[in-house]
């Protein structure tokens, strides 16, 4: 090959005077660019070869393949900012979940009980990001239903056998990947029955939904519509075992820090009462949570004892609100940057553009949703006007960001 050729990138054509560098290969040469194109290329087929493998139904787990509880607390922490008490209890139980399901039958009687887990916390502190982050990262069918939407048969309302309608269309109506998904069940505490104590009416919906729901949580063969809604005579159903399916529910229990603080005072009498009192943190009652505090809440003991793994999220305070707009791998700004970049835009929060977003997410007291809304306030008018605008950069400062949101909050 000519020596004049061969100083040309065989992928551009373009010169080493119009690159920053050539690379030399055996017989040709390749630029800074499209060395760096290609990169991409291969990491966005290896990575969409990764996907398919995720969703190919007949991937199951092995216990080599099975995150340690330390990984998926790593893996947690890529996307959810604090609550690490939380994290602990998730990687534990879906640890031991997921070996229970691999456990060889050696005949030695023992039998690892099913862990599902219930995660009290304020709304939009995390509890459905975990839930569904853990499911991403073990590649199992995941669904959220809302449990306000069940009633008990015969009412208006859902079966909670839809609940498993909805794992089934997830996972392709594959029943084998079905019985080892997760089904986040959020809202929980809002079947709550209303006072403690049995009720002599009819409570359509509360109790007698956790009566439906506890048949799910226990494992059984349940016939599921596979379309979902209503059950029907003529229709046919699907049969799915829900032993392995692993339930995580999650609810605000708002309130519930009272009970906790009578059950504290309650117990605070004795002899080593002082000593109790002196280490209790008052600010923060949530972490000294109790199935015990469920009960008085309203749930029934058949649910919360197939509920093992309890757990609570903290409320973000503005720190980790701060660090839930920019760490996470997936967060709002590193999100808006990438729709921008995939214009040629180079984006750019200000500092202190950021510290006035986390100034009104705790004004609105929506906690991290609130986010959301505020961030895409700001950006509507340059998603709209920039693509067409030819501009190569943009930067989003504190007054600009004040600016929008001021605008949007007359437009309503
Ligand atoms: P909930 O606790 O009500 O289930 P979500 O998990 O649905 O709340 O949170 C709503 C949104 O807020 C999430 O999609 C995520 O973007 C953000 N978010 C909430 N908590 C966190 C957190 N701890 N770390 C990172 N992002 C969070």
């Amino acid at each position: 090959m000519a020596k004049k050729n061969s100083e040309h990138c065989a992928f551009c054509g373009r010169s080493s005077h119009e690159v920053r560098l050539l690379i030399q290969g055996i017989d040709g040469w390749i630029c800074d660019e499209c060395a760096e194109q290609a990169h991409e290329i291969v990491q966005n087929s290896l990575h969409a070869q990764r996907e398919q493998a995720a969703h190919k139904k007949d991937a199951p787990l092995s216990l080599n393949g099975l995150p340690r509880p330390t990984d998926i607390k790593a893996y947690l922490d890529q996307y959810v900012i604090g609550q690490d008490d939380a994290k602990r209890y998730l990687s534990v139980a879906v640890y031991n979940h997921y070996k229970r399901i691999m456990q060889p039958s050696s005949g030695d009687g023992v039998e690892i009980e099913k862990s599902n887990i219930i995660m009290v916390g304020p709304t939009g502190t995390g509890k459905t990001l975990m839930a569904r982050t853990i499911a991403t990262l073990l590649k199992v069918p995941f669904t959220i239903v809302d449990a306000t939407v069940f009633t008990e048969a015969g009412y208006v309302g859902e079966d909670v056998e839809s609940i498993l309608s909805r794992l089934l269309q997830v996972a392709d109506f594959d029943v084998e990947a079905t019985q080892r998904g997760i089904v986040f069940i959020d809202e929980i505490d809002k079947i709550a029955r209303k006072a403690d104590n049995p009720s002599i009416t009819r409570d359509v919906s509360g109790e007698g939904v956790q009566q439906g729901l506890l048949k799910l949580l226990e494992g059984s063969v349940v016939n599921v519509p596979p379309k979902g809604g209503r059950k029907h005579p003529d229709q046919d159903y699907v049969q799915v075992d829900t032993r392995n399916i692993l339930f995580i529910c999650g609810g605000a229990f708002d309130g519930i820090e009272r009970k906790i603080a009578q059950r504290l005072n309650t117990h605070v009498v004795g002899y080593n009462s002082v000593q109790n009192v002196a280490r209790i943190d008052r600010q923060n009652l949530m972490k000294y949570i109790q199935p015990q505090d469920l009960k008085s809440f309203g749930l029934i003991p058949e649910i919360i004892g197939r509920l093992p793994v309890l757990t609570y999220l903290d409320q973000l305070d503005r720190a980790a609100l701060r660090q839930i707009l920019t760490e996470p791998k997936n967060s709002l700004v590193r999100q808006q940057e990438k729709l921008f970049k995939m214009d040629d835009i180079k984006l750019t929060f200000e500092e202190d553009a950021l510290e006035y977003i986390v100034d009104k997410a705790v004004e609105f007291k929506l906690g991290a949703r609130g986010l959301r809304s505020i961030v895409e306030s700001i950006m509507i008018t340059p998603q709209f006007e920039l693509p067409a605008s030819g501009k190569k950069s943009f930067t989003v400062t504190r007054e600009y960001a004040r600016q929008q949101v001021e605008k949007a909050n007359q437009a309503f």
